[in-house]
């Protein structure tokens, strides 16, 4: 087996020139990059990751197991956090390579327009920001799934497109390794992708391009320092300069932590997230960190929004059945990776118009829940059929009946759960209360976008003569709460300190506009609009640019 990628806690040193909060993708990518870079002397650098380290082929893949690794005050070390919010609740992972571990590996490119609006500074266009789109595209080998055409689901997603002129089908990029057998030239054993849809709940076959696969381990082959477990609190500059980091270390199965302070002499980085960046900033300035006042503002939950179109008259393959080809009723379902294909609607017109719609493969431990729950969900038949088409509502009463055990001709396998992403105003704010971070966004859900979106799924149900489930949550709460799993916002970039919290290249203002020296962020918290795509290729590029220009101070 593979050597671990983290060190042992007790080899830690005292201080490092440059200390990177965070191993998601601004972590991962901003310590790959000055831990390689060609800087003399070489700096000593650590990544203080607050989760565990997952190697490949240990992520739970059953419904019970899957919840048990819930990140929650009894258990921090969890590798899922639901973060629940009145307005809009966030998902996110927490493990060495933060929420690559089990995101969905879409690798997207948003529209120019996108970035081409305030508060983004004038330095942050398409075209400053194409090279770094494609050094990261480069690093995470980012591919289309060479059969994603023959997919049930992609075909089912297709064809509402066929019937709408604004609306683009295309095969998407993914972070996903179809073909290589072996280990890479880093060092890391790959194996290709095995159609298993289990993504999101942790790839178990090693084919997924996480940032364990790669930024990772490149990190770790130039000297980097990596370190689990390892929550941080809040920072403050230190009296001999640089910054002191203040942590809480977790050890297993020990819900109290063991503080501590780590100093980085020259440089942090905060890449804890959008929530997590947040967090720490907000602790810091109760410890007396000057900051701007953009501080928690400019929270977006890139317009996500969810729908399902239930027991259609397509089979659609959408049952994932993870590491477990040996199962033959489960592996004769081609469930393909988490999502393949996309709908983009109105490229080119104003953003308010402009979405996206993906298919979602249902992860094997989410397989049985769904089969119990989507029957009894409330929701509106599309088909409009004469009560006398009595062919049809036989089929769909027999594949509802077939569905009381696993069964690729039951009503689930017979479904379509869509992810959508839009434009939002990434208006909400977040605040500390009992030393816990609140998001809050009065209303969001209202937003006519929205409906829009709500209506367009119903024509993608309608299309494959479905049940239209909504967001089942909006029945019952009155404030139509959302789900984002793609946060943006809380250290948005901007051109002052009026408007942003960093810098183009991620250097945190001071309350009176200087700069500090040292202190930077770099993750999806820099965002300061919604992308209305799926961000993290957009956040990478920001980081790699970011990181360029790192190694250049530290020179
Ligand atoms: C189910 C799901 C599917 C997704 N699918 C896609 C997709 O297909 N395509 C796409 O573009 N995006 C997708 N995303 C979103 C994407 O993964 C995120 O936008 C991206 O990971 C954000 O990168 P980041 O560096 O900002 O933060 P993260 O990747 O979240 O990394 C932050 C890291 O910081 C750590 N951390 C947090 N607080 C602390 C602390 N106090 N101390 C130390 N460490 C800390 C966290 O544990 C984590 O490792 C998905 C997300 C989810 C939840
Ligand atoms: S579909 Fe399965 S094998 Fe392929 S990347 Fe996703 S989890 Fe890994």
């Amino acid at each position: 087996m593979a050597e671990p990628l983290a060190s042992h806690w007790e080899s830690r040193a005292d201080e490092y020139d440059v200390v990177v909060i965070g191993s998601g993708y601004g972590g991962a990518i901003t310590a790959a990059r000055i831990a390689s870079a060609d800087i003399r002397p070489k700096p000593t650098v650590c990544i203080l990751e607050r989760g565990i380290e997952w190697i490949p082929g240990t992520f739970p893949d059953e419904s019970a197991d899957v919840l048990a690794h819930f990140l929650s005050p009894l258990n921090p070390l969890g590798l899922y956090e639901f973060s629940i919010h009145p307005d809009i609740s966030v998902l996110q992972g927490s493990g060495l390579g933060g929420t690559s571990l089990v995101n969905a590996n879409v690798a997207i490119i948003p529209e120019d327009a996108f970035f081409e609006r305030t508060p983004w500074p004038p330095g942050i266009r398409m075209s400053t920001l194409r090279p770094y789109y494609q050094k990261a595209a480069d690093t995470l080998e980012i591919s289309e799934h060479p059969q994603g055409k023959n997919l049930r689901k992609v075909q089912a997603l297709k064809k509402r497109a066929d019937r709408n002129p604004d609306a683009k089908f295309e095969l998407l990029k993914l972070a996903v390794n179809f073909t290589h057998d072996g280990l890479d030239p880093n060092g890391v054993e790959r194996r290709p992708c095995i159609d298993c849809g289990d993504c999101v709940t942790g790839c178990n076959v090693r084919a997924k391009n996480t940032l364990y696969m790669n930024y990772l381990p490149i990190a770790k082959n130039h000297g980097a320092h990596i370190f689990t477990q390892v929550r941080v609190r809040y920072i403050v500059p230190a009296i001999n300069g640089g910054y002191l980091i203040h942590y809480e270390r977790y050890a297993p199965r020990h819900p109290i932590p063991e503080s501590g302070v780590m100093r980085a002499r020259r440089t942090v980085i905060v890449s804890a997230g959008a929530l997590g960046s947040t967090e720490i900033m907000l602790r810091s300035r109760e410890h007396g960190l000057s900051l701007p006042d953009a501080v928690a503002t400019r929270f977006s939950g890139n317009g996500d929004f969810f729908g399902i179109a239930y027991n259609s008259d397509q089979r659609t393959d959408i049952m994932g059945f993870g590491n477990h080809l040996d199962e033959p009723d489960r592996s004769a379902v081609k469930a393909g990776p988490t999502i393949v294909g996309v709908i983009r609607y109105n490229r080119g017109k104003p953003l308010n118009r402009q979405m996206t719609i993906e298919d979602l493969t249902i992860p094997r431990a989410g397989v049985e829940p769904s089969r119990r729950t989507l029957p009894w969900l409330p929701g509106t038949d599309t088909d409009n059929r004469p009560i006398l088409d009595w062919l049809d509502n036989v089929n769909e009463v027999r594949r509802v009946a077939l569905d009381i055990q696993f069964n690729p001709e039951g009503a689930l396998n017979h479904t379509m759960c869509y992810l959508v992403m839009a434009d939002d105003p990434a208006n909400g704010t977040m605040e500390l209360k009992h030393d816990r971070l609140k998001i809050k966004w009065p209303n969001v859900g209202n937003q006519p976008i929205f409906q829009q979106i709500n209506n367009e799924l119903r024509e993608h149900a309608k299309v494959l003569g479905a049940k239209f489930i909504q967001n089942p949550i909006w029945r019952f709460l009155p404030n139509s709460p959302l789900l984002t799993a793609h946060p943006l916002g809380g250290c948005p970039m901007g051109e002052s300190h009026t408007t942003g919290f960093v810098d183009e290249f991620g250097k945190v203002f001071k309350s009176d506009g200087t700069k500090h020296g040292g202190l930077y962020v770099a993750d999806g918290s820099v965002v300061p609009t919604a992308l209305g795509v799926n961000p993290f290729l957009t956040i990478s590029a920001l980081c790699e640019r970011i990181a360029d220009h790192l190694v250049e101070e530290l020179r």
